[in-house]
């Protein structure tokens, strides 16, 4: 479960760089059509923004320099986007198993629709499709619980009739009837299957997660598995049962392996057809070298070969293109062992890399001057490789969702032999930032100076901490001899600990003068803003994604609020964060942004011990007392201030289109598309990208 190396977007708001110098008053009516004014301008070069609905925001990215890449860095892209297009259904499947029939049929209704678009039941099954496609499965993609139609069950079975039966995912000879009785329930009523990923720990995590990584199989039974198999002598383990699901036959336990000739061999068949192509024009013989041992991979199915494969892949750090493609990320399943398909591709921004690789080769000062234990700080800081990139193509896990900033491999031992890459999402955040208004700052922040402050420095401050986060913090610090793997130490906390442990090296040291010294931060006022930010938003800002009376799940969300509200009550003595409120609105503001620091310096050291020594005991006492409840009126405070700016607290991108030209058979030039509907997409990709059979 850990390292866990999704980066989420830290603010949910960062300033349009543009409209800077003239945002003194905000609350002036003035300065309202400026800014709209503003967004007018950025929308008529590029509309960053597609569309809203329910909690979520439909946006759009561009691949700067696209054109001036080589045919052959062109043709390159194109075969890994389609290879990780066609595993697109691999996520769908994993995610819950009658996603797939619940798309179809949803897909099924939406192209042959004929009624009136306007009917308003109508428009909430569509919204609800749009909701499905965007959490690629009828859970939230975030929040993981199950997402019901506003829709009637009346209206939705009738859309269902009004379908041609040969377009419907029926089995055989089951008419349609009989498909909406079975197919109805498990879409509308919320005792099935009503949460993705169950954490509560008091319950069987396996049979009260509806993910699709086991079967027939109780936790107790799952975690007795994995442990026989484990070798704890072993200095070099594979991440056992990551690509399989553990179903129980005939009485008996057996993985069911995804590769060739295996579980989901329709997709991955698809997938390596896509990377075989790939090979033949990688840039450089490394990448071909780890495209051949990724191949290799989906046809074995050996979780060695998916080590050397990421080996391979860890060494090949000339490129400008990139792909991870594979079963990366462990968030999904409850005991942190299955990964979740994804693909990014992407191609090097080589600009914005000079920054982080500033950062990089000053790794081991960074080391030598935290707050670790002598004991716990790395000697020799390995294998840091940080670049920024521009994405050109996401799929499974990373869309439409995306993370801004992806550090892998997560096995910790290739990680701390044969080091790992990191990379920022240049052009993701790019249109985050283009996409996003100085609303959420003008009313969560206490005063202008704030504000300000937050609205001229919290853009590279943010970018800034997506690096030290992904580049030093990931990297930082090492285990004590003799203890495990923190996902096996820390289990269920692990995530959590590890995404609270990089942010502190980020939040340390964007209050230190080197990073001036360095020339990548101009001064400690962007420090001050990302302080400012990070507690507002860990205390408050980030509430608005939760529901009224739940608790935080989301490791990243939980290691927010654990790191802001330890912090808070700590420094309570000498009024380090001080809790203001004044007409009725709560803010949380900061006297001494010094003091902070050495705050968060001290809980880093905590961290990492608590990760050095395996010392499961402290990491949940951390997580449970600072990270998982929630103050239930800050948070009603907080969803109707959230509410009056009608900005949707999730967000995610339609993808690029890569079209080939294609001469006399041979690929002479590859286009870039930018299409504008959601709808069209999804529509798009299930009809040309589905290659599973239906309830894997
Ligand atoms: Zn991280």
């Amino acid at each position: 479960m850990t390292p866990k190396h999704l980066i989420l977007p830290i603010s949910v708001v960062l300033a349009l760089s543009s409209c800077k110098s003239n945002q003194t008053d905000f609350n002036s009516p003035e300065i309202a059509i400026q800014k709209d004014t503003i967004m007018k301008q950025t929308s008529e070069e590029f509309a960053y923004v597609s569309e809203q609905f329910a909690d979520l925001r439909v946006l759009r990215y561009q691949i700067p320099g696209f054109d001036e890449l080589t045919l052959q860095q062109k043709e390159l892209l194109y075969y890994l986007s389609e290879a990780a297009l066609c595993g697109r259904d691999i996520i769908w499947d994993q995610n819950y198993k009658y996603n797939l029939t619940i798309r179809k049929t949803i897909d099924a209704i939406a192209e042959s629709y004929k009624g009136d678009v306007n009917d308003e039941e109508y428009k909430q099954f569509l919204v609800y499709a749009k909701r499905v496609w965007f959490s690629r499965g009828i859970h939230h993609h975030y929040g993981s619980e199950k997402i019901l139609p506003e829709c009637s069950k009346a209206f939705f079975e009738q859309l269902v009739a009004s379908v041609e039966s040969s377009k419907l995912p029926l089995n055989a000879n089951e008419s349609v009837k009989d498909f909406s009785a079975r197919l109805l329930p498990i879409i509308f009523d919320p005792a099935i299957a009503p949460k993705k990923v169950n954490l509560d720990p008091s319950k069987d995590l396996i049979t009260n997660s509806a993910v699709n990584f086991y079967e027939g199989v109780t936790q107790k039974e799952a975690v007795a598995f994995y442990e026989k198999m484990t070798n704890k002598a072993d200095t070099t383990p594979v991440m056992l049962g990551l690509n399989s699901k553990l179903v129980k036959q005939n009485g008996v336990l057996t993985e069911k392996v995804w590769k060739v000739g295996g579980m989901y061999t329709q997709a991955i068949e698809k997938i390596v057809f896509w990377l075989e192509k790939a090979i033949t024009v990688a840039e450089n013989p490394q990448q071909k070298l780890a495209l051949e041992k990724l191949v290799q991979f989906y046809k074995s199915g050996s979780l060695k070969d998916f080590d050397d494969y990421n080996i391979a892949w860890v060494k090949d750090t000339e490129s400008a293109i990139d792909v991870t493609n594979g079963f990366i990320e462990v968030y999904e399943d409850p005991l942190g062992k299955k990964g979740s398909f994804e693909s990014v591709v992407s191609v090097r921004d080589f600009e914005a890399s000079k920054r982080i690789a500033t950062i990089g080769a000053n790794a081991q000062w960074f080391e030598d001057h935290s707050t670790l234990l002598p004991q716990h700080k790395k000697k020799d800081v390995k294998g840091i490789s940080a670049k920024v990139i521009n994405a050109v193509m996401e799929s499974g896990d990373a869309a439409p969702s995306t993370p801004i900033g992806i550090n892998l491999p997560n096995n910790e031992w290739i990680r701390e032999t044969h080091g790992s890459k990191s990379v920022n999402l240049g052009n993701i955040v790019e249109a985050y930032e283009k996409a996003a208004g100085g609303s959420v700052v003008n009313e969560f922040y206490y005063n202008d100076a704030i504000k300000n402050n937050v609205l001229s420095y919290a853009g590279l401050a943010d970018k800034l901490h997506t690096d030290m986060h992904e580049v030093i913090g990931h990297a930082s610090g090492k285990i004590e001899d003799g203890v495990g793997q923190p996902h096996e130490t820390l289990k269920n906390y692990a995530s959590a600990l590890e995404e609270g442990r990089a942010d502190l090296v980020a939040l340390y040291y964007l209050m230190d003068q080197k990073l001036v010294d360095l020339g990548v931060m101009p001064s400690l006022e962007y420090g001050k803003a990302s302080y400012d930010e990070y507690i507002t938003k860990g205390l408050m800002v980030q509430l608005c994604r939760l529901k009224l009376g739940d608790n935080i799940e989301e490791a990243h969300m939980r290691n927010r609020q654990m790191i802001s509200a330890w912090a808070f009550e700590k420094g309570k003595s000498q009024n380090v964060i001080e809790k203001k409120v004044e007409n009725g609105k709560t803010y949380f503001v900061i006297n001494d942004y010094q003091q902070l620091r050495t705050l968060f310096g001290e809980l880093l050291r905590e961290l990492q011990r608590i990760k050095s020594q395996g010392d499961y005991k402290a990491g949940k006492n951390l997580i449970e007392t600072y990270g998982v409840k929630v103050d239930l009126a800050l948070h009603k405070e907080v969803l109707e201030r959230y509410k009056k700016l009608e900005i949707a607290p999730y967000q995610g991108f339609i993808q690029p289109k890569l079209v080939p030209v294609i001469e006399n058979g041979k690929i002479t030039n590859v286009k870039v598309e930018y299409p504008n509907s959601f709808t069209e997409q999804m529509l798009d990709y299930g009809r040309n990208y589905s290659f599973l059979p239906l309830e894997n």
